[in-house]
């Protein structure tokens, strides 16, 4: 995962490195370094922890230059200590890298280069690339020839930067799995992970391809395929919404994030449905005519897009009778893709640069199978890459557990549905107004569950002290258990899993104590009484239930230690609602355990590597 961003020109340099790595911080929070050069000598500076502890050694010390590169880590290998950190530093004259991805053959580099007398400092496989490099440095005209028979070597994936005291005047990166951009500014250019370091400098953007190596001067930028040609590139100029990026008076992003759902799904369905019934996919650019012929959906995504993905599947099954199957990313890729040519794969992510999700497509690709990704981040990798996009619309999101991108990803799903059901003609156009209709009353459910915030930090203060939590539903709601039980492990630390009501009883039913809360997600729906009965169970050994159910459930009470109402809405709708309330008990939990809710510990959000 890792933020890389490196910088030449006449701003202060310390300034715009460790702003720029603060912007990427989400992408890894670990340890951070910089490394900069001045007066044709290479200085650098690193600390484990959050970028503070870096801007706390720095701060007073008046770093003179003009370029630098620096990283905020989200370690794989090694421990997240101060030699671990990047950048990476070798030789004499010295050079200095910083490295997103893994080197999966870095054990043999490194043997290696320790035969022939190099000496390792670190614990990463990052560093074989800066010994790779120095070693190179020696018999090649340039840093970028030095870095080209470098990266001839390694296997994995790398977004690199790289620094060196024989050509103080450039900075050199390269791409293979890992986001690299480029910021063209006026006398000063910028390189960095994603735009997020860099916008505030510039909108004008390049996008590094795979297997491309940019050379990056202070009034040029030359850009060269691995080992080939120069080509060229053209910047594009980006939209950006700069307030997004604040809290805006939130105490957490996650937060201001929870409350800006309502504006979301409104966004979402001026987007797509502008005239108010008819749904339209702007940049789907996959023909009707392959949905109506298509045998299979294969949805795949990692973690909270997954849950969305289940969802996408109930969907797609009942109203556009496709049958679709849902697998991790990490498995979808190395499982046999058999295919019958009709079958289009959806990769679902908010970053749309998620290692596994972005190998599934390249390997599905191989396999001529179309490629439509619901993603949030225009220009993403997947965006660039796939056949066809539907963009989710949340918005920029910082907080580091999903919460707005993944209702958008469900009220994205419901209206693929809708549209791929009515090309196939498996829904009339009347059950599809009835339910853009009810979807248009979504922002003012939700809002009615923001209200009752203060009642769900009630809840979540009295359960907080627990260290175990399951979560269960049936059907629509089973997923949303999957969400709550990840959101509160993600921000709280508390083991809390997700399960399918019906597969209580099949062994984790064998867990359940006084000292157990259960939370029930059991709002109306074709299920309701088999859920009932499967909270009495829970009820009968003594558990405490949390249950999330319909306004007007006057039965429900009488099992439940603790309700917290939805409105009524079509069955559909349920999982867009219903995630809010587990949202915010996530939230409160972990404010009550006093948990770094923006930033918690081993996570990053956008995950860059497999
Ligand atoms: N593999 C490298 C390390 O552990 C980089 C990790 C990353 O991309 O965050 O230092």
């Amino acid at each position: 995962m890792c933020g890389i961003v490196g910088y030449i020109g006449d701003k202060n340099i310390t300034s715009v490195l460790l702003v720029g790595l603060e912007r990427l911080s989400y992408r890894g929070y670990d340890s951070s370094g910089i490394a900069v050069i001045s007066d044709g000598e290479l200085s650098w500076w690193k600390r484990a922890g959050k970028i503070h502890e870096l801007e706390n050694t720095v701060k007073g010390l008046n770093i003179a230059g003009h370029i630098g590169i620096g990283h905020t880590r989200w370690a794989t290998h090694g421990q997240p200590n101060e030699v671990n950190a990047h950048p990476h530093i070798s030789g004499t004259p010295k050079v200095a890298i910083v490295h997103n991805g893994i080197i999966e053959n870095y054990l043999d580099i490194r043997d290696l280069l320790i035969s022939e007398g190099h000496v390792f400092q670190s614990e990463t496989d990052s560093e074989v690339i800066v010994k790779l490099v120095e070693k190179y440095l020696a018999e090649s005209t340039s840093l970028e020839h030095a870095l080209e028979l470098a990266i001839n070597h390694l296997h994995g994936t790398y977004g690199l930067a790289a620094l060196s005291e024989t050509e103080p005047e450039k900075i050199v990166v390269c791409r293979k799995g890992s986001p690299i951009i480029i910021g063209l500014g006026d006398n000063e250019n910028y390189v960095a992970s994603d735009i997020n370091a860099v916008i505030q400098h510039t909108k004008k953007i390049v996008y590094l391809d795979d297997n491309q190596i940019a050379i990056v001067e202070r009034n040029n930028v030359r850009y060269k395929n691995v080992n080939g040609a120069f080509v060229e590139k053209t910047p594009q100029i980006i939209k950006w919404d700069s307030e997004a990026a604040e809290k805006q008076g939130y105490p957490h992003y996650m937060l201001k994030e929870i409350f800006e759902q309502p504006t979301v799904v409104r966004t979402i369905l001026e987007k797509y449905v502008p005239s108010g019934n008819q749904i339209v996919f702007k940049d789907l650019r996959i023909s009707p005519q392959i949905f109506k012929q298509l045998n299979r959906f294969i949805i795949q995504a990692c973690g909270t897009s997954w849950h969305a993905g289940i969802i996408g599947k109930y969907l797609l099954e009942s109203y556009a009778r496709v049958f679709t199957e849902v697998d991790f990313s990490s498995e979808f890729r190395y499982r046999q893709m058999l295919t019958e040519g009709s079958e289009v794969v959806i990769a679902v992510s908010q970053s749309g640069e998620t290692a596994d999700t972005l190998a599934c497509i390249r390997e599905a690709k191989l396999h001529h199978f179309p490629i439509l990704s619901f993603v949030n981040v225009k220009n993403s990798s997947m965006d660039r890459e796939s056949d066809g996009v539907i963009y989710s619309h949340a918005g920029q999101e910082i907080g580091v557990a999903s919460t707005k991108n993944y209702l958008a990803q469900l009220v994205c799903f419901l209206l693929f549905t809708l549209y791929i059901g009515r090309e196939r003609g498996t829904i009339t156009q009347e059950e599809s107004d009835t339910l853009i209709i009810a979807l248009q009353k979504v922002p003012e459910y939700i809002s009615s569950i923001l209200d009752k915030a203060d009642q769900i930090k009630t809840i979540a203060e009295k359960y907080g002290f627990c260290r175990e939590f399951l979560f269960i539903g049936r059907g629509l709601n089973y997923p949303t258990a999957l969400e709550g039980a990840l959101k509160l492990k993600e921000i709280s630390y508390i083991h809390s899993t997700g399960y399918a009501a019906g597969e209580l009883k099949h062994g984790p039913i064998a867990l359940i104590d006084s000292k157990l809360p259960v939370v029930c997600i059991c709002p109306s729906s074709k299920t309701y009484d088999k859920m009932v009965s499967n909270i009495q169970e829970v009820k009968a050994r003594k558990g405490k239930t949390i249950v999330i159910a319909t306004e007007g459930d006057t039965v429900i009470k009488n099992f439940a230690d603790d309700v917290i109402y939805i409105p009524q809405m079509p069955e559909e709708l349920t999982p867009i609602v219903s995630i809010v309330p587990l949202q915010l008990l996530a939230y409160y939990v972990a404010l009550s355990l006093d948990c770094d809710v923006d930033q918690p510990r081993n996570l990053a959000k956008s995950v860059t590597v497999e």
